[in-house]
């Protein structure tokens, strides 16, 4: 496998995920009519909106996944307890924003040491999703170290099957990009979300994009497969508004991902904070040097 185009297209999946946010939070929770009154078409990282964010700040969705990243890194591997502990640091610094499902399980982590939320109706929400880049980075060429990551990196906060199982897809779809798959690689994935998942289904997208997991992911697929350029990718999905950051930056990751970091706008890479463009270089080697070593593990 050529290494300067895994290094690359793993780099475009991390800072294209951060860029979405960035750019995505700007209008985060409006409408596409609200959207387009107030900037026409938004591709502009700006700040503002409802969390008055400066122009390049990151939200909840990339702090999370740098700290599981740093969790990853800081073990040579997986410790769920060190995932928890990073996100019950981030949450005494008192971040900007947190969703309710992950402040819940981050509250009960430090309440009673548990790693793992029970099995809960309420917890299809995308907080789990939006995080395990890293955990995909890390485990590219061993599938049941990374079910089993990604599973306990989403339980920690969100245990429910359709969290799990966009989680895994959308994993699964970041590995054969970085490894040098395409397009069809990610229509393989989504067509086996679709079958055991029906709900999932993004063929007939009614351009709602809400904290459901179901909608994310719709959205997101919607508009992964229509575009050709992390640029493109990222803007249609953020014009359609509601929870446009964490469904950004998953555009952005599998955008990233697909056309590599060399073809993200520098515009858009001068504007984005420099100390998470700092920490996602130093993150990016690392991961994938913890997939090397567990490759030639278990080989
Ligand atoms: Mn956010
Ligand atoms: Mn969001």
């Amino acid at each position: 496998m050529n290494t300067s185009l895994m290094n690359d297209r793993a780099l475009g999946a991390y800072l294209g995920f951060a860029i979405g946010d960035a750019l995505g939070a700007t209008v985060e929770f409006m409408t596409p009519g609200e959207i387009a009154a107030k900037y026409g078409s938004h591709c502009r990282i700006v700040g503002g909106g409802w969390l008055k964010l400066k122009a390049g700040e990151v939200t909840d969705d990339t702090e999370m996944t740098l700290c599981v990243g740093d969790a990853i890194i800081n073990a040579g591997g997986w410790d769920v307890h060190a995932v928890c502990e990073g996100f019950s640091q981030w949450l005494r610094s008192v971040p900007a924003d947190v969703g309710n499902t992950c402040r819940r399980g981050i509250r009960r982590y430090i309440h009673d040491g548990t790693v793992a939320t029970p099995l809960n109706e309420g917890d299809a929400g995308n907080g789990a999703c939006m995080r395990n880049l890293p955990v995909a980075l890390a485990t590219l060429n061993d599938p049941v170290a990374f079910r089993q990551w990604t599973l306990e990196q989403c339980h920690t906060t969100h245990n429910h099957p359709l969290s799990d199982a966009a989680t895994l897809a959308i994993g699964r779809m970041v590995q054969r990009l970085v490894k040098g798959g395409g397009v069809s690689d990610c229509r393989e994935e989504a067509q086996a979300l679709i079958e055991a998942q029906p709900n999932f289904r993004f063929d007939r997208y009614n351009g709602l994009c809400t904290p459901f997991i179901v909608d994310t992911i719709r959205t997101v697929l919607h508009f992964y497969f229509l575009t050709d350029s992390v640029r493109s990718c990222i803007i249609e999905t953020v014009n359609v508004g509601g929870d446009a950051d964490t469904a950004g930056a998953l555009a952005g990751m599998l955008s990233g991902a697909t056309y590599g970091a060399k073809s993200i706008p520098a515009s858009w890479l001068r504007t984005i904070d420099k100390r998470v463009v700092a920490d996602i270089k130093e993150q990016v080697p690392a991961l994938l040097k913890i997939s090397n070593m567990h490759s030639a593990q278990s080989a």
